[in-house]
């Protein structure tokens, strides 16, 4: 497992830092976004360390897939059959912190294109 110095999702993942952990797999956690955008608002995070999408793509493509998997087993188990699945991709269109995240909002209207 590979983990980055002072990454706050590296800590959620090692447990160091407390989260509400809602699914786990080998390769996964899911755990609530602590400023919820929608009643349904996780973060689907590998636990090892990349910093975007783009890289955890290109360095480990079945974790890619199991991120989306994740995000759909917690939307079913929520009761939610239309979801939306985000990755922020660089600060310029908000993305704070750098392990890859993948968001699933779900429970409320969303309107396209977003803000
Ligand atoms: P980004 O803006 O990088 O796409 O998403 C980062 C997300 O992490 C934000 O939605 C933010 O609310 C969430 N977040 C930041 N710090 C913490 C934390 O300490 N715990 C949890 N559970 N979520 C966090
Ligand atoms: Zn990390």
């Amino acid at each position: 497992m590979t983990a980055a110095d002072d990454c706050l999702f590296c800590k959620i993942v090692a447990g160091e830092i407390p989260a509400e952990v809602v699914h786990v797999t080998e390769s996964a956690v899911a755990f609530r976004d602590i400023n919820a955008q929608a009643p349904t608002h996780v973060l689907v995070v590998p636990r090892d360390h990349y910093a975007n999408a783009v890289e955890l793509a290109e360095g480990d493509p079945a974790v890619t897939a199991e991120l989306v998997r994740v995000a759909a087993a917690v939307a079913t188990a929520e009761g939610h059959d239309d979801y939306r699945l985000v990755f922020n991709t660089g600060p310029g269109v908000g993305q704070t912190v750098f392990h890859t995240h993948l968001h699933l909002l779900a429970g409320r209207p969303m309107t396209w294109p977003p803000g």
